[in-house]
């Protein structure tokens, strides 16, 4: 039975400015929840962004209606936990990931067994990219070697803000890393249909390896023609915050694969319905993140590792915010490594103090 619920915010400087199609960002803040049961805890965070339209006020707001809702739930009685917090209010999804990666951790942590495990998986790593935001071509060469050099086998590259600068960015950044680099790109909405065709066109020359949402998110049919009008694959990122939109884009054929992200889903259940979803239809999945520490890195992490439909992983932003409260993540090889302590596998400030 759940006993209680705390949460803390934390508020971390990036590394550097981030900037994408639709915006920038120089500071993260993550709230952190603990929920404890008997003598067992577990944690989990939320990131609130302009994607889920949460805010820091929104999030502790919603998560101090959590208590009176779900203390004294079964803390393995997912579906009316998620209940409980849908009656509280409707999105807030990011609010609502954290409790729910709380819980996950606390049950895997209970079986003494690392959570991708707990969820089916038999891999404990998975390569991910590292994002470049929107930057001049030289910086964005600069910043590409850079990440290799530090062991980074993928890059994403964002773009959407203009297309002809985007095009010689994209070509510049593989001719600098050479052939041996996976390369992603991101428009996040950024682009008309007619140019987003175009992008894709002039992308075959680059060797991309998926091209993630090149327009607006309410636009299924725009992103359907260029889904059909491209030889690389389209990835829907924006327009799928819930099972529901995954269900859409899988039956339609709207595109080519899915960006799974905890804090769109609402955390780890609904993520592996869109997942299961998406793997029925054909559809391969990659696991992305928002402005996260590594409390909710790991939970996409160990989600990812949980099932082979998820083929790619855009696990990054930890790498680039200051002082991270949380730790246990590796990285090696270009690969994220999960830990293989029970749960979670991540310390966090919040361990400690029991507040029972
Ligand atoms: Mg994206």
């Amino acid at each position: 039975m759940i006993d209680s619920i705390e949460f803390r915010t934390f508020v971390n400087k990036r590394t550097s400015t981030f900037r994408i199609a639709t915006g920038s960002s120089d500071v993260e803040e993550n709230i952190v929840v603990k929920i404890i049961s008997g003598d067992d805890f577990g944690v989990g965070n939320g990131n609130p962004t302009d994607v889920t339209k949460e805010t820091r006020q929104s999030v502790e707001a919603f998560l101090s209606k959590v208590p009176k809702k779900i203390v004294g739930t079964e803390e393995d009685d997912l579906v009316k936990v998620h209940q409980r917090l849908d009656s509280i209010a409707e999105g807030n999804t990011a609010a609502k990931a954290a409790v729910d990666i709380a819980l996950f951790d606390l049950l895997s942590k209970r079986d003494k067994k690392p959570l991708y495990e707990w969820l089916g998986g038999t891999r404990d790593r998975i390569i991910t990219d590292m994002t470049i935001g929107i930057e001049s071509k030289e910086t964005t060469v600069q910043k590409a070697l850079k990440h290799y050099k530090a062991g980074f086998r993928a890059l994403k590259i964002k773009v959407g803000l203009d297309l002809e600068e985007d095009i010689k960015r994209v070509g510049a950044v593989r001719e600098a890393v050479g052939p041996g680099v996976h390369l992603r790109v991101d428009a996040n909405q950024g682009y008309t249909v007619e140019q987003a065709i175009r992008f894709c066109e002039t992308m075959k020359a680059y060797d991309i390896a998926v091209i993630e949402q090149p327009v607006k998110a309410q636009d299924y049919a725009g992103l359907k023609k260029v889904t059909e009008a491209s030889d690389i694959p389209i990835m829907a990122d924006e327009c799928v915050k819930s099972v529901l939109d995954a269900r859409k884009i899988a039956r339609e054929g709207i595109a080519d694969m899915i960006n799974i992200k905890l804090m769109k889903s609402a955390g780890i259940h609904d993520a592996v319905m869109i997942n299961r979803l998406a793997e029925a239809a054909d559809v391969k999945t990659m696991v992305g993140c928002m402005g996260e520490i590594q409390v909710s890195i790991a939970a996409g992490l160990h989600f990812a590792l949980s099932s082979e439909n998820v083929v790619f992983a855009d696990l990054d932003s930890h790498f680039n915010i200051v002082d991270d409260p949380s730790s246990g993540l590796e990285f090696d090889d270009g690969h994220l490594i999960a830990s293989k302590a029970p749960g979670l596998g991540v310390r966090t400030p919040l361990d400690l103090c029991r507040c029972k």
